[in-house]
């Protein structure tokens, strides 16, 4: 099915302003909004070919020229930074190559090491004070470079649980400095143990 032939079947599923049903979920208590007066936005056609992202057809890399700032954690290929600000949540990270590299670019070591990485940061986040579950991203449309994200949903709030959490940490007031340093900082010293360099 090409991109044209998918955007034609979903309008002919949609109402007559192309906007598409309601998701199962919104009658789940995961979602964040109530129904009334909430209606999905008419669908757009595709754009192709897509623009580039950041870092992407010769447009300079955000991620390659700030590489160094925030950075919690690092060794000689990967670098683990918070947001610079808090969120609305307790934990917050971004997991990078130092190389500039998307996932589908990275070889066998990073491979690997991204693997290990990934549950060493799940289990050093989720040993945090009040932590329910860690949950991992990873979409990559908005910069090229790859950055995998952390984000630890507060314990007991099944509320914030599954992939409506970033919704909700935005509407959620921000976690306090001092706390959201505390818990990166843990974080990096508990990756350390097992390699690599804990900053500040
Ligand atoms: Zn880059």
């Amino acid at each position: 099915m090409t991109p044209e032939e998918f955007y034609a079947r979903a309008v002919a599923h949609a109402d007559g302003e192309r906007r598409l049903p309601m998701p199962a979920q919104s009658m789940w208590e995961i979602f964040p909004f109530e129904l009334d007066g909430l209606r999905t936005k008419p669908l757009d056609p595709p754009v192709l070919p897509e623009p580039p992202r950041n870092g992407e057809g010769g447009t300079p890399c955000r991620a390659c020229d700030h590489l160094d700032e925030g950075v919690a954690w690092s060794d000689e290929r990967w670098v683990l930074t918070g947001f610079g600000e808090p969120l609305g949540l307790p934990f917050g990270a971004a997991l990078m190559p130092r190389a500039h590299l998307d996932l589908g670019d990275l070889d066998e070591v990073h491979a690997a090491e991204l693997g290990m990485l990934t549950v060493r940061i799940d289990r050093a986040v989720n040993a945090l004070d009040g932590i329910g579950r860690v949950h991992v991203n990873k979409w990559g449309d908005g910069g090229a470079h790859l950055h995998l994200m952390f984000f630890a949903r507060p314990a007991g709030l099944l509320q914030l649980r599954g992939s409506n959490l970033p919704l909700w940490e935005e509407m959620l007031p921000r976690f306090p400095e001092e706390e959201t340093a505390a818990n990166l900082r843990t974080v990096a010293r508990a990756l350390a143990a097992d390699g690599g360099v804990a900053h500040g």
